[in-house]
């Protein structure tokens, strides 16, 4: 972290100095809510935590832990827990501010947090990432609760970590508490249809985009960077609606066939040892993926992957962001330039956090929905926000991810003029 950090101050090419320059660019369009806009560049909270945890060497090692609350004024915060070793204090400022964005967007009832912990979950053994996240949890849980601040997963967290999470706050508590973080499994109030949820999003926000670009998905070329829970599932959605995925790209490398990958082979190699382990492609050095001809890119790995040289090769028409901060603010411009369309994370990948908030309704209400309920309020969602957001866009003749800011600060800052400043 840099020695500078403070909320204003962001380091060079940081995933919080982009999120700063995008909230900049929406300060036009919010009339006179404008004078509230310098709450949304910095956090309500920032929680940073020691993790000490025994490892199955007997040695004690150390691991530091975030969560950040970026802003309530919606409501409770919401928002994943990201364990990585490149996990900082200013990564998680800014993914809990597009939360903040995001869960305004799609027009949910909360706020925007995040947290992670700074750790290479592959070295641990089971053992050890059951202790890594409950003492987390312990750490967090002075922040955290069902109606406070709801965690989830996100990069290399899944389901049974978010069990162990839910189990720990509730120890600490002494109840059941399965409200207090949503992406359970399913025994444990967890909801039908999470899992595929955001990689759901991406495809149904992509497909009404291709609708409007003229693109017919059938035989469409896609290239997919990062193949978990978000980019396979988007990837498996697109080529059941006819499209060609010629390149996947995970931490293992990259593979293409222009012919298209077969993802019922390639998904259980993928799951097991990464997508290079697959034989129906051909491994080609990391770089070559953004040259790889194709119709649509669908990031959906890390932040900072777009960036100004990448956007400037790119052959595709049309960009489906289901990372969160995928492309860094000078990629935008030229990829605009180059009348590439760009489905912005805020609205693309906010699927995940809609089928989440339905998880937590129905914990609260005790009483669960079938998987087509789901499907079609998730799908409803996901299109009144879309729609209002490009009348937003086609009104100003601004981007989408600007549209986007537009409807979602003016509804966060509205929230924050009602309830006034306290004291
Ligand atoms: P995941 O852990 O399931 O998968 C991440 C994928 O990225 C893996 O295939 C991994 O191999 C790949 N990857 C990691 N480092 C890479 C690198 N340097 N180059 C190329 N590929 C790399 O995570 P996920 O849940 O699919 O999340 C992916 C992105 O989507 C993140 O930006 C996350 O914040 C965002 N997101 C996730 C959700 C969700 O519900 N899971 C919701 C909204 C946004």
């Amino acid at each position: 972290m840099s020695e500078k950090l403070s909320f204003v101050n962001p380091t060079a090419n940081s995933p919080w100095g982009t999120y700063l320059s995008q909230v900049d660019r929406v300060v036009p369009y919010l009339g006179p809510l404008a004078r509230w806009v310098e709450t949304l560049k910095r956090p309500k909270r920032a929680l940073i935590v020691d993790v000490p945890i025994e490892m199955d060497d007997g040695t004690i090692a150390h691991f530091e832990g975030y969560r950040v609350q970026h802003n309530m004024s919606r409501g409770p915060g919401k928002g994943g827990v990201r364990f990585h070793p490149d996990v900082t204090l200013e990564e998680v400022m800014a993914l809990s501010a597009w939360m903040t964005i995001k869960t305004a967007a799609v027009n949910l009832p909360y706020g925007g947090a995040k947290g992670g912990i700074r750790v290479d979950p592959k070295k641990l053994s089971l053992q050890e990432l059951e202790k890594i996240t409950r003492r987390y949890t312990s750490e967090i849980g002075i922040i955290i609760g069902p109606h406070t601040d709801i965690p989830a997963p996100d990069v290399n967290t899944n389901g049974q970590i978010m069990a162990w999470m839910m189990d720990t706050y509730s120890m600490n508590t002494g109840g059941t508490a399965t409200g207090v973080v949503t992406g359970k499994p399913l025994h444990l109030g967890g909801s039908l249809g999470r899992v595929k949820a955001t990689g759901r999003g991406v495809f149904v926000t992509g497909r009404e985009a291709a609708r409007r670009l003229g693109m017919d998905l059938r035989g469409a070329r896609i290239a997919v960077q990062g193949f978990g829970n978000v980019g396979s599932v988007a990837a498996e959605l697109f080529a059941e609606a006819g499209a060609k995925i010629v390149a996947v790209q995970d931490h293992t490398g990259t593979i293409v066939n222009t012919n298209g990958l077969d993802l019922s082979k390639l998904i259980p190699v993928a799951n097991k040892e990464g997508v290079i382990a697959f034989k129906g492609g051909d491994v080609v050095p990391n770089e070559a993926f953004w040259d790889t001809a194709c119709d649509i890119l669908i990031p959906a790995a890390l932040e900072g992957q777009i960036t100004a040289e990448r956007a400037q090769k790119t052959t595709a028409k049309l960009v489906l962001e289901g990372a969160n901060g995928p492309t860094v603010p000078t990629a935008d411009d030229i990829l605009a330039e180059r009348g590439v369309l760009v489905v912005p994370d805020v609205i693309c990948n906010a699927g995940g956090v809609t089928v989440s908030y339905f998880e937590w309704v129905q914990d609260f209400s005790s009483f669960f929905w079938d998987e087509d309920e789901i499907n079609v309020r998730l799908d409803r969602i996901m299109m009144n926000a879309l729609n209002q957001i490009w009348d937003t866009a086609d009104k100003h003749k601004i981007s989408l991810r600007t549209a986007t800011y537009a409807v979602a600060c003016e509804r966060i800052l509205m929230a924050r003029q009602e309830r006034g400043l306290y004291p």
